[in-house]
């Protein structure tokens, strides 16, 4: 179908169309080679926060460029690292007191089941080997990653590969759901059970928001008791905020919105701006201690060949920055959504199950298939929304927006007119 040699992510390569190119990108527009502009209402699979081509994060790009584009971390820092560490640190819960950088969201999260698992190992816990994940949780795509997530039908093939863990399920909720805590209970209930075991070295989840799983949203009353449970069996609480951190949920991070504190705190995506691949797992100080001693065994013996890349460390920096100096344009989106999703959605035949959280915007779309993921409508609807010009890329059945913050009110409306029109013609 095409010479080109690129592999693609996520692709069937004997199905999937070629892509088109794309030359250009500047706020929520990206423009292709054929002289089409597409608004990008997913933020580029939402790392994208602040739009494409900010001039500050390529001014800070520059800037660093010239000056020291890497350096081996470990016996070395540089400037951006600690200034993004300790900026970091002035936006999260007060427990969190220790940065450990890597490179993507699946290290992140590589990070916090190593630095979990050793906690314990370094107490002479050696019982507390096992993790407790969601059913439908994403969390990456290393060996890993996949074990705590087991989401859906797309890893069953490696299933052989991957470590044990306990999954239970996550209490998914919607506007108008009359059964959210009854599902709470019963998870809640599965945990405690698990608990009592006293094998467990964590919790992992995606507070408020599953991604990959369809954004499903949970209450942050869940999370509340979530929190309270690990306390009270003293298990650690581990939050993958790579994709709900940076505004994301309507605040800097999930954590932040529901008033808990995890012990270890995964971030990516945003962290960067959405300009280069970067990552950060933060711990208390408590773990860190647990690593801190004259015995050298006890160390972290993890690290990548561009942990802590200063390119990235001040984009990451800059991009905290425009955070801090606009919070109202993530947090003021949730209410221009659910103000354009009953202009134009509500009621609507085709839909059920719509949420919002944030910045983020939820449906399902109405179809006989049963299969998830695999749902034929996603690659059906993501060709009329590109050929309208905007690029939506629904997970199975669900569709939802994640566009960046610097979109206009007009133009997110725009988003949901052309769903309506979409949805009308099927
Ligand atoms: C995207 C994502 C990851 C994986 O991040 P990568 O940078 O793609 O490796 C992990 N957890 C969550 C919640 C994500 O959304």
């Amino acid at each position: 179908m095409t010479d080109s040699p690129i592999w693609r992510p996520f692709t069937q390569m004997k199905t999937a169309p070629h892509p088109p190119k794309v030359v250009k990108g500047e706020g929520i527009w990206l423009e292709l080679a054929d002289g089409r502009r597409i608004m990008d209402c997913i933020s580029s699979w939402w790392v994208t926060i602040h739009g494409h081509a900010h001039p500050a994060l390529a001014e800070a790009l520059y800037k660093q460029a010239i000056e020291l584009e890497q350096v081996i971390f470990a016996g070395f820092t540089h400037e951006p690292a600690e200034q993004l560490a300790r900026k970091l640190l002035t936006h999260v819960p007060d427990s969190l007191k220790r940065v450990f950088f890597s490179d993507n969201g699946s290290t992140a999260v590589e990070v916090a089941l190593k630095m979990a698992y050793q906690y314990w190992q370094n107490q002479g816990e050696t019982k507390r080997s096992r993790f407790i994940g969601f059913a439908g949780g994403y969390h990456g795509d290393t060996i890993g990653a996949m074990s705590i997530g087991q989401s859906s039908s797309w890893w069953q093939t490696f299933q052989p590969l991957l470590f044990e863990t306990d999954i239970v399920p996550f209490p998914a909720t919607f506007d108008g759901d009359g059964q959210v805590e009854a599902k709470e209970a019963e998870t809640l209930d599965k945990i405690k059970f698990l608990l009592c075991q006293e094998r467990h070295a964590g919790i992992v989840i995606e507070p408020l928001v599953q991604g990959a799983a369809g954004m499903r949203i949970c209450r942050p009353q869940f999370l509340q008791a979530l929190e309270h449970l690990a306390h009270q069996f003293g298990v650690l609480l581990i939050y993958d905020e790579v994709m709900t951190g940076f505004g994301r949920t309507g605040e800097l991070f999930a954590c932040l919105k529901s008033a808990t504190s995890p012990d270890i705190l995964c971030l990516s995506k945003g962290l960067s701006g959405g300009c280069l691949p970067l990552a950060v797992t933060l711990a208390t100080e408590a773990i860190y201690q647990s690593f801190y001693s004259d015995d050298a065994t006890k160390a972290f013996y993890h690290g990548h060949s561009y942990t802590g890349n200063p390119l990235a460390c001040a984009t990451g920096v800059t991009s905290l920055a425009l955070l801090e100096e606009n919070p109202q344009l993530f947090q003021s989106m949730e209410a221009l959504h659910r103000c354009y999703l009953e202009r134009y959605l509500q009621g609507h035949p085709k839909l059920e199950q719509i949420r919002t959280c944030g910045t983020i915007a939820a449906m399902e779309v109405k179809t006989s298939e049963t299969d998830g993921y695999f749902n034929a409508i996603a690659p059906l609807l993501k060709t009329h929304f590109l050929q309208a010009g905007f690029l939506l890329r629904p997970l199975g059945n669900t569709l939802y927006l994640m566009p960046p913050y610097c979109i206009t009110s007009d133009e997110l409306e725009s988003i949901y007119q052309v769903i309506r029109r979409v949805l009308d013609t099927l």
